[in-house]
């Protein structure tokens, strides 16, 4: 930087001079024509002015505040009608800097003071009737998309549970199954009538030494079938007498034959 004297810039026009030697606070800068004063120590001063009187003009304007408050909302109020556009933007930017906790905030809100918002509502409403219906019918549709998406979900849970029940039903108690199987088989042909227990079917089981009534193998667990001695086919009855259990085999075997003819064809009967 160029040494010169404050009289010969001055004289140059310049605005700041360099004398070459430090200020008192040891600055090496330029001092201004003007004052004299080191431009270092001019912007130490003013930034420790400016701490020094931020909490004084922090006061004065909030005392201003309370001291004119109506004069500032009168203002304020003035200028959101003179600008309603503007308003509307500044109050959309305002809510997206902060969507999720105003979305959170206005949550809370009407989940606490639910009379409020209703009345609110219903205010809204009257006011603008057009927005409203077409606010309805979007509920609706949504609504409807929902508890449509929802009852299928529940549907197919229940479904999965009724099936998985089912297996659990059936391998704990067989004869039940197949008690409730034979009804099912003999209402869809829709013929004999007549119905039985699971009970039932334990007791045939019992009475006939747990052994198929025409092979006498030993009938194990879950592996019996529950034949109708006189075929559903033929118009016989769903009724506990109309019945035995057979092993799988021998109930394949016998079909839908007429008792007396299947005891002779596996030359039971002469
Ligand atoms: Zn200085
Ligand atoms: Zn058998």
């Amino acid at each position: 930087m160029q040494v010169t004297s404050k009289a010969d810039a001055r004289s140059a026009g310049l605005k700041r001079y360099f004398t070459g030697k430090p200020c008192k606070h040891g600055h090496s800068a330029e001092r201004w024509v003007s004052t004299g004063i080191c431009c270092d120590c001019d912007r130490m001063f003013a930034a420790k002015y400016k701490e020094k009187s931020a909490a004084r003009r922090k006061a004065y304007a909030a005392e201003y505040h309370v001291n004119n408050r109506e004069k500032i909302l009168g203002r304020s109020r003035q200028w959101r009608d003179d600008n309603p556009e503007r308003v509307k933007e500044l109050n959309q930017k305002q809510y997206w800097k902060n969507a999720e906790a105003n979305r959170a905030a206005a949550s809370a809100w009407r989940r606490a003071n639910p009379e409020r918002k209703a009345e609110a509502n219903r205010k809204w409403a009257q006011e603008n009737p057009e927005k409203n219906r077409d606010s309805q019918r979007k509920h609706y549709a949504r609504n409807i998309e929902k508890q449509r998406e929802r009852s299928r979900l529940n549907h197919a849970a229940r479904r999965q549970e009724e099936k998985e029940y089912s297996r659990l039903y059936s391998k704990k108690f067989p004869e039940r199954k197949r008690a409730s199987e034979g009804k099912r088989r003999a209402q869809k042909r829709g013929c004999g009538g007549g119905s039985y227990t699971p009970q039932d079917i334990r007791e045939i089981i019992n009475l006939q030494d747990n052994r198929c009534a025409y092979c006498r193998v030993k009938l194990r667990g879950f592996n019996f079938h529950i034949d109708h001695i006189k075929p559903l086919a033929r118009g016989g009855s769903n009724d506990r007498r109309n019945l035995q259990v057979t092993c799988a085999r021998c109930n394949i075997s016998k079909g839908a034959k007429d008792p007396l003819e299947y005891a002779k064809f596996i030359g039971k009967l002469i």
